[in-house]
């Protein structure tokens, strides 16, 4: 379910002055552009897709709002991936869970309940490993892929 861009921009707004930050037009831009695409974008794709709002976007000051973006859990990294989604849960968690699709790319978030979080933290603990990143990427193939064949 895709929210409107303008009501993900005042959403935003407000949790980066909530949080203290500061709000800028430019981050406002990344954001908006962002929302624009059908799924998960590399640093590169966005970079291009700026360019239909800044003639010559400058690369750091990309990755520069991405960063604040991930810290406002607004947007997350795909690390397996190497690409950057939308949270699409207004962030009710404390991590993000990804389903993969490894033939078409398309990504869902899903909520993950605690009590797995907890499992989890509980198993590392055991082998008294200190867990830093909790997101979970499953990868595989989606209901369209897979009915494709
Ligand atoms: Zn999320
Ligand atoms: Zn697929």
């Amino acid at each position: 379910m895709k929210r409107q861009t303008s009501q993900l921009l005042r959403e935003a707004e407000d949790r980066c002055r909530q949080s203290g930050r500061q709000w800028t037009a430019q981050r406002a831009d990344v954001l908006a552009v962002m929302a624009d695409q059908t799924g998960p974008v590399t640093a590169y794709e966005l970079l291009d897709a700026i360019k239909s709002v800044h003639p010559n976007p400058k690369p750091a000051t990309v990755y520069r709002a991405l960063e604040f973006f991930m810290e406002l859990g607004l947007v997350h990294k795909l690390d397996s991936a190497n690409r950057f989604v939308l949270c699409s849960h207004q962030h009710q968690h404390h991590t993000a869970q990804f389903l993969i699709c490894d033939g078409c790319g398309h990504v869902d978030e899903i909520p993950v309940p605690a009590k797995l979080l907890d499992v989890l933290e509980e198993q590392s603990a055991r082998l008294d490993f200190e867990m830093a990143d909790k997101g979970l990427e499953i990868h595989g193939h989606c209901s369209n892929c897979r009915h494709q064949h």
